[in-house]
């Protein structure tokens, strides 16, 4: 059976950057910089690694930014959140390791004078800080901000990767595939819940939300540990 994602992938081999902007800016809403650089490293390092992904975890991407730059990353190496193949190593960089299983990973860091680019024209770093910020702004710093950041973006990709990136082989450990596991029901909503993620509270089998229990969520934040479900919170959803 053909591959889904052929075309993408026959783009990535043969380097067509903006052809793949083009196709990322659909995923991710709008065009800018990072969106451009996700783009840039994702063929880089597809490339480098002659990897093809069919989202079975043969690849996968270690994305340490939940920026705009994840996007590019997503699109271009085919590793998302759903295929399991996208891990979030919440440590606040713009750069990611492509690993290929039983081969070699990369690691692309955006170099500081990359982000500096942004920074160059005070107008344009007024309107981002007013626009996107503090979100703010007329229609029209809006339009202008947009115009500005898609500019960059495609202007981003005449550039030498080695110019944009550190980049450099890495020894990673490949990570195990995702586990499969079963379904269990929740006593009390009566949903289905991963049997990994079912609490026990006075002999019942309850999933996290009924049970009151503790989770993490991935938000703008980043990771965010140890929230907690309030008891009524769970049930008055139920009844609503
Ligand atoms: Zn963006
Ligand atoms: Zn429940």
């Amino acid at each position: 059976m053909k591959n889904p994602r052929e075309e993408l992938e026959s783009l990535v081999e043969q380097g067509k950057l903006e052809e793949l902007l083009i196709r990322a800016a659909i995923l991710h809403g709008h065009y800018c910089p990072m969106l451009s650089l996700g783009v840039i490293a994702g063929v880089y390092a597809m490339r480098e690694l002659r990897a093809e992904n069919t989202g079975m975890e043969e690849v996968i991407a270690i994305v340490e930014t939940n920026n705009c730059f994840s996007d590019g990353i997503q699109f271009v190496t085919g590793c998302t959140f759903g295929n399991n193949a996208l891990i979030y190593r919440d440590v606040g960089k713009t750069a990611v390791t492509v690993v290929k299983r039983s081969a070699d990973a990369i690691r692309m860091a955006v170099k500081p004078e990359t982000f500096e680019i942004l920074n160059r024209n005070p107008e344009n770093r007024e309107l981002f800080r007013m626009v996107i910020e503090e979100r703010g702004g007329t229609e029209d710093d809006k339009k202008r901000l947009m115009k500005w950041l898609r500019e960059v973006a495609f202007d981003l990709l005449k550039k030498n990767p080695e110019e944009l990136f550190t980049i450099r082989k890495v020894q990673e450990k490949v990570p195990e595939f995702a586990p499969i596991h079963e379904s269990v029901i929740c006593e009390t909503c009566g949903e289905s819940v991963i049997v990994t993620r079912i609490v026990e509270k006075e002999g019942k089998k309850l999933c996290i939300p009924c049970a009151g229990a503790r989770y993490y969520e991935i938000s703008g934040k980043g990771v965010r540990q140890l929230k907690q479900y309030k008891n009524n919170e769970a049930s008055s959803k139920r009844h609503s």
